[in-house]
């Protein structure tokens, strides 16, 4: 599971704090000094680190110590709600429009998940009584038209699809018009990705963009890619104003600096959590809930 590299260092680092009757200066500086390189290693941007910390020792130095707390207890405290801000605070909600249909544009890298998503957040919307489309618009990856159509299959939601001959732009415009002809109240427009960010992909995305002027842009990152999952936000974020990010593959190995960083950076709220294959293992994220689980 992701993380538990991170979790295991500060465990140890607030392990020695919390038992101190009294900190001194020297005691916070060698704790942050710790948790610095735990952050670090957990490959989290370097800036992030840089400014989370010196906020961390700003208001460790001002806390004041309630009876009942040990001054290590104060620290732990304000790292864990540091963790939270870090990560955007309060949960992030998927867009609603006032106006149906609410139109989800998914962007990101080949691999990523995108696509997997697009079903994944299909079944989500259906259990909470949305009527969701899907809208085939990867037309360059051999099988993504036929694999969100399984996917739609499976949970009984319809998949709007051209082929792979007609353009992603009239694909997606054809696939809006029909939603707002068939009453559903979403569509979930998947799209394709490059092994690499490049400008055709850029282009095309943002012409989709303009076409169908979406509600909600999710950029679809893979946790597992750490630090160049980061990169890959902000160059999408400097060219097309996304809304939100998921994180993917948060099962994996991650050393998940991908999830501490990404908010940080593009100031985009993460908004979901996908946590492995199956379509119903996508969780709404919660910074309180994931800060938690990364204290352990
Ligand atoms: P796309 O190219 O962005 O559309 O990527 P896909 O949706 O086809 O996903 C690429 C691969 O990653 C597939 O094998 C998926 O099953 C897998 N995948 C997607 N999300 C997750 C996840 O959260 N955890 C794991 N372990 N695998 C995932």
């Amino acid at each position: 599971m992701a993380f538990e590299g991170l979790t295991t260092r500060l465990q140890n680092v607030f392990g020695k704090l919390r038992g101190k009757g009294k900190l001194s200066e020297d005691d916070v500086n060698e704790a942050m000094r710790e948790v610095r390189l735990a952050l670090l290693e957990a490959d989290v941007n370097f800036k992030v680190v840089k400014d989370f910390i010196a906020k961390v020792k700003e208001k460790a130095v001002g806390a004041e110590v309630q009876k009942s707390f040990t001054p290590g207890m104060v620290v732990v405290d304000i790292v864990h709600k540091e963790l939270i801000e870090l990560m955007g605070g309060s949960q992030a909600k998927l867009a609603k429009s006032n106006r149906p249909p609410t139109i989800v544009l998914m962007a990101g890298l080949q691999g990523a998940g995108k696509t997997t998503l697009t079903g994944k957040l299909a079944k989500l919307l259906q259990s909470q009584n949305h009527k969701p489309l899907l809208v085939a618009g990867d037309i360059y990856r051999p099988a993504a038209i036929k694999q969100l159509e399984v996917l739609g299959g499976q949970i009984g939601v319809p998949v709007f699809s051209l082929g792979d001959k007609v353009s992603p732009v009239e694909i997606a415009k054809q696939g809006v018009q029909l939603a707002k002809e068939q009453g559903n109240d979403y569509v979930l427009i998947d799209t394709a990705g490059r092994l690499q960010i490049d400008e055709a992909l850029m282009e095309e995305i943002k012409q989709i963009h303009a076409a169908v002027k979406p509600d909600e842009v999710l950029l679809v990152v893979d946790a597992m890619t750490g630090q160049e999952a980061v990169n890959v936000a902000k160059s999408f974020h400097e060219q097309l104003e996304l809304t939100g990010v998921v994180l993917t593959k948060l099962d994996g190995d991650t050393r998940g600096g991908a999830a501490l960083s990404v908010k940080a950076v593009t100031g985009c709220p993460i908004k979901f959590a996908s946590t492995g294959e199956k379509i119903d293992q996508l969780e709404a994220f919660h910074p309180d809930r994931m800060a938690s689980r990364i204290l352990g």
